[in-house]
């Protein structure tokens, strides 16, 4: 049964996805709608969008993780927000199923859809990795690594086992793009400050481990800057380990294929990702990848290149053609930069195509470059032919991502923890029980009432 949706206003845009993409085409869409012209709904399962670059900053405790979410109802007022998830999409019916947190599934239907519902990660079949690992692409998986990495260095302050200890220490990464190294790169950062304050651990005793496949990092920066970055890793301390596939991780057992054995308590896995796999439940159109396919319009086309009315799609999960050939084959890369590009695009085609037609806007953009954080202090960038390197990366990385986050009053809340940051240092403490966070209460509800005390003898008159 058709959900009763809170709008009769057509066409009706349904935007699959709340994250950067869609968050940004929402609010051109919205500041562009002239009253009665059309109504906006964006069905996400976060009731946010999480700006994702900053995600290693929040798992190194430099930005508070609530501050690099924009919630979706406060800013994209006359919007119908749905916190729920798309499972599968009818487009020759125009529905799409949802399933919401709570209670059963419904239909929405729509006139118009734009999928946005970006990437997810590429997990190998590793033996041990489902059960081991962990992602490193929401808001969740940041702050349970920043409290889990500090919480083995409490747990390991307390071992005597010199082999359990070791476990605990030992920190993996899988995977050497750009997001893999900027997790690897702020969390070792973060552990280094937060280890000067235990007296039983030593700054030697961490393991940090970067796994990369390849015979390089960061294919976004030049082979030169590329090899840098392995260079000042391995000078903090990091073992890198190039042309490496992690073999398995059963039972936090690492086997690494150059033969290497060891254990470790932490796994992270950054080694790429694929188009959201709710296309492959819809009767859109996609490429052998599991991408939608679209022209430079960003409207959909199916396999003989025809518009597939109505539909429109970039970002993460779709095909997006790269005009100025930079693009691996020929497609744009699967990064914030062409997500905040392609949303103006998006959002100006659909209105032009809801008013009636006229010419619409090619998406082209030659990509300006790459900024990446290493820790406080410490970064790599990449622009054109120009590399730099240290802080002014790092500074060019923070002005880049500020001016990029959505909203000013976001802006303002990041900009207020790295300067609160630069003057007391980054927050590295740990929240310990937020997966149970009953037990206290259960604990004191259950605890043995105090042993009742006889008086001691008559109580004196007065
Ligand atoms: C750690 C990390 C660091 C990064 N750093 C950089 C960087 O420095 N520079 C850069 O250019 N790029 C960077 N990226 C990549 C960048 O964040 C993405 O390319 C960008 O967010 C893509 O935007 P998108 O809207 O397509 O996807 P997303 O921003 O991922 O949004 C997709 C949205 O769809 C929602 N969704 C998922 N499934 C469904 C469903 N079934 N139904 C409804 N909604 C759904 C999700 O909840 C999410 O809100 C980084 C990514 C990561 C993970």
């Amino acid at each position: 049964m058709p959900f009763s949706q809170n709008t009769n206003v057509r066409p009706r845009i349904l935007i699959v996805g709340g994250g950067y993409l869609g968050f940004i085409t929402a609010k051109k869409l919205l500041a562009g709608l002239n009253q009665g012209e059309g109504s906006v709904t964006v069905v996400d399962p976060n009731p946010y969008m999480t700006y994702q670059p900053f995600l290693p900053e929040v798992a190194a405790g430099s930005i508070e993780a609530r501050h690099a979410l924009v919630p979706l109802r406060r800013h994209l007022k006359g919007a119908d927000i749905i916190t729920g998830k798309v499972t599968s999409i009818d487009h020759a019916n125009r529905t799409v199923n949802v399933d919401p947190e709570l209670g059963d599934d419904f239909t929405l239907e729509y006139d118009h859809i734009v999928m946005a519902a970006g990437s997810v990660p590429r997990a190998l079949p590793i033996p041990g990795l489902a059960e081991e690992g962990i992602g490193f692409k929401t808001i969740e998986e940041a702050v349970t690594l920043r409290d889990h990495v500090l919480a083995r260095l409490d747990e390991a302050a307390v071992l005597t086992d010199p082999e359990e200890r070791k476990r605990a220490l030992t920190f993996v990464f899988v995977g050497g793009g750009f997001a893999g190294i900027e997790a690897i790169a702020e969390i070792q950062d973060m552990v280094k400050d937060a280890i000067k304050h235990y007296t039983r651990l030593s700054p030697e005793d961490p393991r940090f481990v970067l796994v990369e496949a390849m015979s390089r990092v960061m294919p976004e920066v030049s082979e030169e800057q590329a090899k840098w970055v392995v260079a000042s890793l391995r000078e903090r301390g990091v073992d890198v380990y190039l042309d490496t596939q992690l073999k398995s991780c059963e039972n936090k057992h690492i086997v690494l294929s150059t033969g290497e054995e060891f254990d470790a308590d932490t796994i992270v896995w950054n080694a790429g990702v694929k188009a959201n796999p709710v296309l492959v439940d819809s009767d859109l159109p996609i490429d052998d990848r599991g991408r939608l396919m679209v022209g430079t319009d960003l409207r959909v086309r199916d396999d003989d290149g025809n518009v597939v009315e109505g539909a429109w799609g970039a970002g993460d999960n779709a095909a997006v053609p790269d005009v100025t050939g930079m693009g691996p084959g020929g497609f744009c890369v699967p990064n914030a930069q062409h997500a905040l590009r392609h949303a103006p695009v998006l959002a100006s085609n659909i209105l032009t195509v809801i008013r009636g037609g006229g010419e619409l806007k090619q998406y082209k953009h030659k990509t300006i470059g790459s900024v990446a954080g290493l820790g406080v202090g410490k970064g790599v960038a990449q622009v054109g032919k120009f590399g730099l390197r240290g802080l002014p990366a790092w500074m060019m990385h923070r002005g880049y991502h500020a001016y990029a986050m959505p909203t000013f009053e976001r802006k303002a809340r990041i900009l207020g923890n790295w300067a609160v940051g630069l003057m007391f240092g980054r927050d590295a403490s740990a929240l310990m029980d937020l997966e149970s966070p009953r037990h206290a209460f259960v604990d004191a509800a259950n605890s043995k009432p105090a042993p009742k005390k006889e008086p001691k003898g008559e109580p004196a008159k007065s």
